[in-house]
């Protein structure tokens, strides 16, 4: 069987099929081939039925790893354990029946990761943060991997301690107990992991307030800290460990090591695993960074800010809108710069904004519409992010814009043309310049929401 998936809702964000892509070439199966479905609750059941003969197995992400379970016929200890499976292998018996196999493939990518970066938790304390599912992952490869202790710290405490008394059954000679303030502080940790959303892009709540407590006290000193989320790779937790000198692990290993895990049970055990997971991170991070930027111009006027706006609240992204924050900085109007100091300085200035935004992550920026006439911006832009031209026929701008030419020094002319030859003139010079971008939308026949939409499909769907 030549096919494989990952199913879920939604799933445009999935990087499982670039993942596969990689390991389908770097292990001869080119004739492989990996895509992502979107599958809704109410189809899932169907889906499997028909599947099974077409696949040699799926992942299974959000919503469906606890309700694919009724699917399973053949469940492994750690899917029993966990009452959660995230890869399914489609196998024939002797009679050809085809049987699905369950596995959890997010125990097998956390215990590779803190083997393979040689943390040792044997008969040591570690902490976990969250109360989840992944929490849960976690916890039965730290027993797995014979921990003393596993502390739990969570917002509700009854999901931990739910997890406590399943799990102390399972593992007897494990410890599982719940932070205490004041128990914590005679205590020495090997490993403390972040399985909670907290610093996720998008994702809401103050990371400081939650993890400064663990950072700051004694008893993590000399831990390792492992942040199970890789968007971004370096979140509040990691940039905070590192500051103070503490050994850090990202979410990207255990994605690599579980997808790794999906692919020992569907084909082959992977020779050189460190060497594959090294230059497939070098990939993951490089369209990681790319896709959490993304710069969005156009014509002046196209209304690049108020997409940029909305795009930005509604991903929970930082905002650049380049034009204010050049105001911002200098304590001048645009027009007042370009009056007293001429175009070519604020250029300059405006390349600062542009390379600075480069180098931040979950970004969304609009470009004032003159940016890409200077050709360091679209290279920096080119290398670090994706880039969105807002289109619009001449005639929509010249409605839209007015006769603004007071606040915008670039619509001044000459009294031999009209507004809107002058606007057609310079569109002729800055078109070639914004067809060099990654996606266009055209935004004649849509209202800003519209057009927010567009640019957000592009992020979820398109992006690499
Ligand atoms: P989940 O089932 O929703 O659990 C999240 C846990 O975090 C819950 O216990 C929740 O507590 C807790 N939490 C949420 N916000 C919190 C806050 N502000 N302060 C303290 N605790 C908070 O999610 P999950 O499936 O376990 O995933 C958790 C994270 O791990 C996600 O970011 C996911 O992307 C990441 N993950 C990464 C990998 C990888 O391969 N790197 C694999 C799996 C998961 P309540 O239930 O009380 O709200």
């Amino acid at each position: 069987m030549n096919r494989g998936a990952v199913i879920g809702f939604p799933i445009g964000h999935s990087l499982s099929p670039q993942i596969f892509s990689f390991l389908s070439q770097s292990e001869h199966r080119t004739e492989f081939k990996y895509e992502a479905i979107e599958v809704k609750a109410d189809q899932l059941s169907e889906f499997i039925k028909v599947a099974k003969s077409k696949f040699i197995g799926l992942n299974v992400t959000i919503p469906h790893k606890e309700k694919i379970l009724e699917e399973i016929e053949n469940q492994s200890p750690e899917v029993m354990a966990l009452g959660a499976a995230n890869c399914l292998h489609f196998k024939a018996d002797s009679t050809g029946r085809i049987l699905i196999f369950g596995h959890n493939t997010d125990v097998i990518g956390f215990t590779q990761s803190v083997v393979e970066n040689k943390v040792n938790v044997g008969g040591k304390i570690s902490l976990i943060l969250g109360g989840g599912g992944a929490a849960r992952a976690v916890a039965y490869s730290l027993a797995s991997l014979h921990c003393d202790e596993i502390i739990f710290l969570s917002k509700t405490l009854s999901k931990i301690e739910n997890i406590i008394s399943e799990f102390k059954n399972l593992f007897p000679k494990v410890k599982f107990t719940i932070f205490d303030d004041e128990n914590i502080q005679k205590k020495d940790l090997a490993l403390v992991v972040n399985s909670t959303p907290l610093g996720m892009e998008g994702y809401p709540g103050n990371p400081e307030s939650f993890f400064n407590p663990i950072l700051s006290g004694a008893f993590s000193k000399g831990a390792v800290i492992f942040d199970l989320i890789y968007r971004p790779e370096e979140t509040w937790l990691i940039n905070s460990a590192k500051k103070q000198g503490l050994r850090t692990i990202g979410g990207l290993d255990m994605l690599i090591y579980q997808a790794f895990g999906t692919w020992e049970i569907w084909f082959e055990k992977l020779q050189n695993k460190a060497s594959l997971r090294d230059s497939l991170g070098i990939e993951l991070r490089r369209s990681l960074g790319k896709k959490n930027r993304v710069f969005i111009t156009g014509f002046m006027g196209v209304g690049k800010s108020t997409i940029a706006k909305i795009v930005a609240e509604n991903l929970s992204w930082t905002l650049i809108d380049v034009d204010k924050a050049i105001e911002q900085k200098t304590g001048r109007k645009i027009s007042a710069i370009f009056a007293e100091d001429g175009e070519n300085f604020f250029r300059t200035l405006e390349s600062e904004v542009v390379k600075d935004a480069c180098t931040r992550d979950c970004v969304i920026v609009a470009l004032g519409g003159g940016a890409l006439t200077v050709s360091e911006n679209l290279k920096a832009i080119g290398q670090k992010g994706n880039l969105i031209y807002l289109s619009a026929s001449s005639e929509t701008l010249v409605k839209r814009l007015g006769n603004s030419s007071a606040s915008r020094p670039i619509l001044r002319h000459d009294k031999t043309i009209t507004f809107s030859e002058h606007v057609g003139n310079l569109m002729d010079v800055r078109q070639a310049q914004y067809k060099k971008a990654d996606f266009e939308i055209d935004t004649d026949k849509l209202d800003d929401e519209g057009v927010a939409r567009e640019v957000l499909n592009l992020i979820r769907t398109e992006m690499k």
